[in-house]
């Protein structure tokens, strides 16, 4: 009989780490969504221009209640299984949403403004949300380091390093959709 419960209590543990996974992944989605929708309202478009976000966001909302209402009987359930137990064992666990791996990601509508690293961003040639890809190319900051190194003397392929150096470089961010480039951020 106990083996049974613990059993029954790994399910639900299972079924809670799955729900609150879901629960994460939805989150996400809405708030993409949130801004796309702001955005286009922001932009003047009328809500018939972004329906289809605010329809997946009504259905996000509403399997976002199924989900908290599940987990409010699953965490009963597994209340009532520890206390079985916690006879034997006097522990009782508790269980919290795993916190997202990492902050939730910002898009950067102004392209002027993209960091140094891939980010997420409306492409402003073909219009898509995209992750962009990021190249190195050597820039004047990399010249001028090897031109300085040359200077003080440093031979023997020393100042070929800052060719090697992407915090020397100039960073591409292209496009993943139209290959476009969106912007370069040079290093000055
Ligand atoms: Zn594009």
């Amino acid at each position: 009989m106990p083996q049974q419960s613990d059993k029954n209590l790994s399910n639900i543990f299972e079924e809670l780490n799955k729900l609150s996974f879901r629960r994460q992944q939805l989150t996400d989605r809405r708030n993409v969504l949130a801004l796309l929708v702001q955005f286009k309202r922001n932009n003047g478009q009328n809500e018939q221009q972004y329906s289809r976000e605010t329809g997946e966001l009504k259905e996000i909302d509403e399997e976002l209640t199924v989900l908290s209402e599940r987990k409010i009987e699953l965490e009963k359930l597994q209340e009532g299984g520890s206390n079985l137990i916690e006879t034997t064992t006097s522990s009782s666990v508790i269980f919290v949403d795993n916190p997202p791996p990492f902050p939730a990601p910002q898009v950067i509508l102004d392209v002027k403004q993209l960091p140094r690293h891939s980010s997420q961003t409306q492409c402003p040639f073909c219009h898509q949300y995209v992750t962009t890809e990021v190249m190195t190319k050597s820039g004047s900051v990399t010249y001028l380091v090897c031109f300085i190194s040359v200077v003080f003397g440093c031979v023997a392929g020393c100042c070929l390093i800052p060719f090697f150096l992407d915090s020397c470089k100039d960073v591409i961010h292209k496009c993943p959709k139209c290959r476009s480039n969106i912007n370069t951020c040079k290093k000055f």
